[in-house]
């Protein structure tokens, strides 16, 4: 398989952009080589610049659950751009985006518009703290909320990867008003509230994480959580950016039945184009100028670029029986997957919520804590890595990223990866 393409632009772009990525994860930091360079996806398959085709699981690192280039999405994008770009004012279709997001998460009654997931949970932390008049914020351990300042503490995805947990250039004043547990330690919550709830302006969770690999919420963990903020008027948050409409049509929330305050999302919303959004109840929501005090705001927001194609995502999803054929296809893949690793004597699991999914090269037979993460063998992880590219299966360059199905993975897919990854296993070092 020749790289000479990628290899070449990768030089090139080095020069001029840092690391010659613009966002970390893309980088091959976490499992050595250079990045491949994309000029096209198709389907369930991306094709790189020397036309090698790949089974894409990255998906854009979310967003894409309807695989590349769905003629749904394409066609609203067409009609769109003869429509007009930027009208810095409203639009029909942020009306009924904003609809359709009500329907779909009961638990948001109001939302806003931004364009990235970050933006989201900067803006709702500080709703939040406008809300309870307090300004202390409690996350956990390997969640991932964007990169921002407050929340750059014990982070995952590109944070992980690069082992950089803390990043130069955030105050220490603004991370010392951030608490962070443990994830899916009931019992640390239920001591750190009764020391500290009635100081705490909002707790920030995945609902299940995503961003250190795969990790789904341990039973309780979610209601212990929702129990103790209601008890200190502390307001709940689920950062569902990445499970919002891909686990489940009503997103993590509706999987495990809590509702939360705020919720925060993107990806999946804006069908491939850059958006973000967070909501929640009324009774918060209406304190965000201009109806209220809290600042916030946003030239390009609600784009209505973002907007028709993240419509056009929301209604081809809303399908009946759309996100069971996306679980069950996951679960072929991950049982595929186990299947071959076993017979290869090479120790592994998978998590699964919906289409989203993680591997760990581990003994554990079941990965719940972010220390059971973090003591996965990256250097499996790595050479199983490569293998996958070179047989046509493109992963996330990092041990510690979700995997992502489509619903344009089909059975040919899928066979085409457990193939792989049956080359991989036994190619292993053992
Ligand atoms: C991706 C992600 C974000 C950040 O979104 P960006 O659009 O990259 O800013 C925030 N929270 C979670 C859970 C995410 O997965």
């Amino acid at each position: 398989m020749s790289n000479n393409n990628s290899r070449h632009l990768f030089e090139l772009a080095v020069k001029h952009i840092p690391g010659g990525v613009n966002s970390p994860v893309r980088a091959f930091k976490g499992v050595g080589g250079n990045p491949l360079f994309f000029k096209a996806g198709q389907d369930a398959y991306l094709i790189d610049a020397d036309n090698n085709r790949y089974v894409d699981y990255v998906g854009g690192f979310g967003p894409l659950i309807l695989g590349h280039c769905h003629e749904g999405v394409t066609e609203a994008l067409r009609n769109q751009l003869q429509q007009g770009l930027a009208f810095g004012a409203s639009t029909e279709a942020e009306v009924q985006i904003a609809d359709k997001i009500c329907e779909l998460m009961p638990s948001i009654e109001k939302v806003r518009l931004v364009t990235s997931g970050t933006e989201a949970t900067m803006s709702a932390i500080r709703l939040a703290r406008g809300y309870t008049g307090r300004d202390r914020i409690v996350k956990f351990e390997g969640c991932y909320h964007g990169h921002v300042d407050g929340l750059l503490v014990k982070a995952g995805s590109g944070a992980l990867t690069l082992g950089e947990p803390d990043s130069l250039g955030v105050p220490k004043a603004y991370t010392d008003l951030t608490h962070v547990l443990p994830y899916n330690d009931s019992a640390a919550l239920e001591s750190f509230f009764a020391e500290n709830g009635d100081e705490i302006a909002c707790v920030m969770v995945e609902p299940v994480a995503g961003n250190m690999n795969c990790v789904p919420p341990a039973s309780c963990f979610l209601q212990a959580l929702r129990e103790h903020c209601s008890k200190h008027g502390a307001v709940l948050i689920f950062d569902e950016v990445m499970t919002g409409f891909r686990v489940a049509l009503g997103g993590a929330q509706s999987i495990y039945d809590i509702e939360p305050d705020l919720t925060t999302i993107g990806k999946v919303i804006g069908g491939g184009l850059p958006i973000g959004a967070f909501g929640g109840k009324q009774e918060i929501m209406d304190m965000i100028a201009p109806l209220g005090s809290v600042y916030q705001a946003g030239t390009l927001a609600g784009s209505p670029l973002a907007v028709a194609a993240g419509l056009a995502t929301l209604n081809l999803i809303s399908e009946p029986g759309f996100h069971e054929q996306l679980t069950q296809r996951t679960g072929s893949l991950m049982s595929g997957l186990q299947e071959r690793a076993d017979q290869a004597g090479i120790p592994f699991t998978t998590n699964q919520v919906g289409a989203m999914f993680g591997c760990f090269f581990t003994e554990e037979k079941e990965v719940t804590q972010f220390s059971q993460v973090m003591s996965c063998n990256v250097d499996r992880f790595k050479h199983y890595f490569h293998t996958m590219l070179d047989n046509g299966v493109y992963l996330a360059p990092s041990a510690f990223e979700a995997g992502f199905v489509s619903s344009a993975h089909g059975e040919k897919e899928i066979q085409l990866t457990l193939d792989a990854a049956e080359k991989a296993f036994a190619a292993l070092p053992k």
